[in-house]
């Protein structure tokens, strides 16, 4: 069976089409069993003997998400989210006047933690399309090295994939710790890199259940993750669904996981190239299966997706200028189409916008 075919056949049947796994993808029936059947096993025995009895399962999936990250011999502790992950790690990391680099088109929620926990924040050099520019990024980071550096390589606005593998030996060559938010890029580009720090969620492109997430740290980093005495309960449930949303995506085979949704990216701005009212942002052939859309003719983005999943059970994101305020001046509609999505639906999406662009 093809990785589609298999990808499709291992989940419920969707009830009209998904094309927002950027936002939340649909999980397995292996996942969904093993989190419902933790629960079960917890009114059973005692939740905190049921958590004991799954601590295999956990220390599988945490050493899944060590090797996805490429933190091999580092620690991963669960989360609740990607946000989470970023509270934990900025709020314990050392220093007082903490000074950290990010991209311009740095996640808007990141840029309120950031802000929060009191880092004062430079930018990166982008070009016109907002990708890094690595020489110009080397001599400015060089010349005032920052506490860390701060990369997301796919943000949630738009597909575009920023250079993490370079960014990762650049910050390394200079000394600077990089921590990477893998929140969309985990599952869609090759994290394994070498990064200091990453986090990411189960409910994108790995396809685990939702309000929860991992954070993996270099081994000289393990305190500022080490459990504190303010640890509040655990979901030990959805943590078990996402290993085992961590093994299907291990089985299935990482690179070809990727491979396959780049060219669902670049499946889905072909059939999208040509559509009156509205823009392709991303370049055709960018290795993300986030295309955005902005309009042209004034649709407006948030009454588009309703009427998209009330007439035509599509579902897609309205994605707003908070989700990159240095970035977006305008909302966006945004598709992300997991490795089961075929020509004929990314067909059935475009006539559906097509049908009513003004409209919307
Ligand atoms: C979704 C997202 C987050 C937040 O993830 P949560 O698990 O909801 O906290 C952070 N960064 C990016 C780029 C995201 O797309």
């Amino acid at each position: 069976m093809s990785l589609a075919a298999t990808w499709r056949a291992a989940r419920p049947p969707a009830a009209g089409l998904h094309l927002d796994s950027a936002a939340c993808s649909r999980q397995s029936y292996a996942a969904l069993d093993a989190a419902a059947r933790h629960a079960r096993h917890e009114a059973e025995v005692g939740g905190y003997v049921a958590a004991e009895a799954a601590a295999p399962v956990l220390d599988a999936g945490r050493a899944a998400f060590a090797a996805l990250t490429g933190i091999p011999d580092g620690a991963v502790v669960f989360t609740t989210g990607s946000r989470n992950a970023l509270e934990l790690l900025l709020s314990r990391w050392p220093g007082t006047h903490r000074t950290l680099a990010c991209l311009p088109g740095e996640y808007g929620p990141n840029l309120a933690v950031m802000a929060a926990q009191g880092f004062t924040r430079w930018m990166l050099p982008v070009d016109r399309d907002g990708r890094l520019q690595l020489d110009e990024a080397a001599a400015t980071l060089g010349a005032d090295p920052p506490d860390l550096v701060h990369l997301t390589p796919i943000g949630s606005h738009r597909g575009l994939v920023q250079p993490l593998a370079e960014m990762v030996a650049m910050c390394r060559g200079l000394g600077i710790p990089l921590v990477v938010d893998a929140a969309q890029a985990l599952g869609q580009i090759d994290c394994a890199v070498g990064a200091d720090a990453v986090y990411s969620s189960s409910r994108k492109w790995l396809a685990g259940p939702r309000g929860v997430g991992a954070l993996a740290v270099r081994s000289d980093l393990a305190e500022l993750v080490a459990p504190g005495p303010a640890v509040g309960d655990a979901n030990v449930a959805a943590q078990v669904g996402f290993c085992v949303a961590l093994g299907e995506y291990l089985t299935a085979g990482p690179a070809a996981v990727r491979t396959a949704l780049a060219a669902a990216g670049a499946r889905s701005r072909r059939v999208l190239a040509q559509l009156p009212g509205w823009r392709v942002v991303e370049p055709a052939d960018e290795p993300s299966a986030i295309t955005t859309l902005a309009p042209l003719g004034g649709a407006d983005p948030v009454a588009v997706r309703a009427r998209l999943i009330a007439e035509h059970g599509i579902v897609t994101t309205a994605a707003g200028v908070e989700r990159a305020p240095g970035e977006l001046t305008a909302p966006v509609l945004r598709i992300s189409p997991h490795v089961d999505a075929t020509q004929g639906d990314l067909e059935v999406f475009a006539a559906a916008l097509a049908g009513g662009a003004g409209a919307g």
